[in-house]
């Protein structure tokens, strides 16, 4: 394996993730899997001629297992993460909050701190985080995910400033809705739930993001995408959509 054109994606089971493997492979990059559903994993990567490892990333142990088992590294996407529940503050869930906070902010920690050194080594580092819209705004009900966002958009931008003058880049990559399987997991397997969300709005896709993601990543070495905003175009903000 050359260290060169190995990426790592976390998540890469479903959605974004998945989508965002198969373009890294389609771009010729051999693609490191990682996610709990294994069986997903192995079922992408044998399609796309990548590496499926078991990943946890509330895990300390399965982020060090996934990272000794997978030592090169020149990409990373942190993509592992997603939102549960729908609440106001004042009958938060905290198992909710738990939850959000382990996946999407200490997973993100985890995983970057024990990549960042092969990244640096690597001549060429680059580190995508896939954060959202809610890393900068916020919304009733929604103080669990943005809060946990905004802290998983803070670290990834901490980490630009650190590593200033090392071969390190940094993206982060804000989507609006994207059509995954985000909101089932949000509303606890409720479909219909979920199939409100995206009434009457043609949402952007994985693939859109997946798109995204590779044009960031295949700049020349100097070049550096801070970040990219992407929405659907019939959504303004969070709370603002134009439905059919
Ligand atoms: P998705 O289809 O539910 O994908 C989420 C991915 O995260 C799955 O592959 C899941 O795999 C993985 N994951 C969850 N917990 C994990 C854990 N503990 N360890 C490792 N992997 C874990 O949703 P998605 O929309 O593609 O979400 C991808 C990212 O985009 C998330 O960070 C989400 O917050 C962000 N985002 C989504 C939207 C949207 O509208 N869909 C908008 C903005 C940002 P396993 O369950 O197999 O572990």
């Amino acid at each position: 394996m050359n260290d060169i054109d190995t990426a790592i994606v976390s998540g890469a089971s479903s959605g974004i993730g998945e989508a965002t493997a198969r373009g890294l492979a389609a771009a010729g990059f051999h693609v490191i899997l990682g996610a709990r559903r294994v069986d997903r994993l192995v079922a992408i990567a044998s399609e796309i001629g990548g590496t499926a490892l078991p990943l946890d990333v509330t895990s300390p142990s399965s982020v060090a297992e996934f990272v000794a088992a997978a030592p090169a590294c020149r990409v990373l996407v942190n993509n592992a993460g997603g939102a549960r529940g729908l609440d106001p503050v004042e009958s938060a869930d905290e198992d909710h909050w738990r939850w959000m906070w382990e996946t999407n902010v200490l997973g993100t920690l985890r995983l970057t701190k024990a990549l960042l050194p092969t990244l640096v080594a690597s001549g060429d580092g680059h580190v995508v985080t896939v954060t959202s819209i809610a890393a900068r705004e916020v919304y009733d009900r929604g103080a669990g995910y943005t809060s946990a966002k905004h802290a998983q958009s803070a670290l990834h931008r901490t980490l630009r400033g650190e590593h200033l003058g090392q071969p390190v880049r940094f993206t982060e990559i804000l989507p609006g809705m994207v059509e995954t399987e985000f909101s089932l997991v949000r509303f606890d397997g409720d479909a219909e739930r979920s199939d409100a969300v995206y009434a009457g709005v043609t949402p952007l896709t994985a693939q859109d993001v997946a798109e995204t993601v590779v044009f960031a990543v295949t700049r020349p070495a100097h070049f550096n995408i801070d970040e990219i905003v992407l929405k659907p175009r019939a959504q303004a903000s969070a709370t603002r959509l134009h439905r059919e």
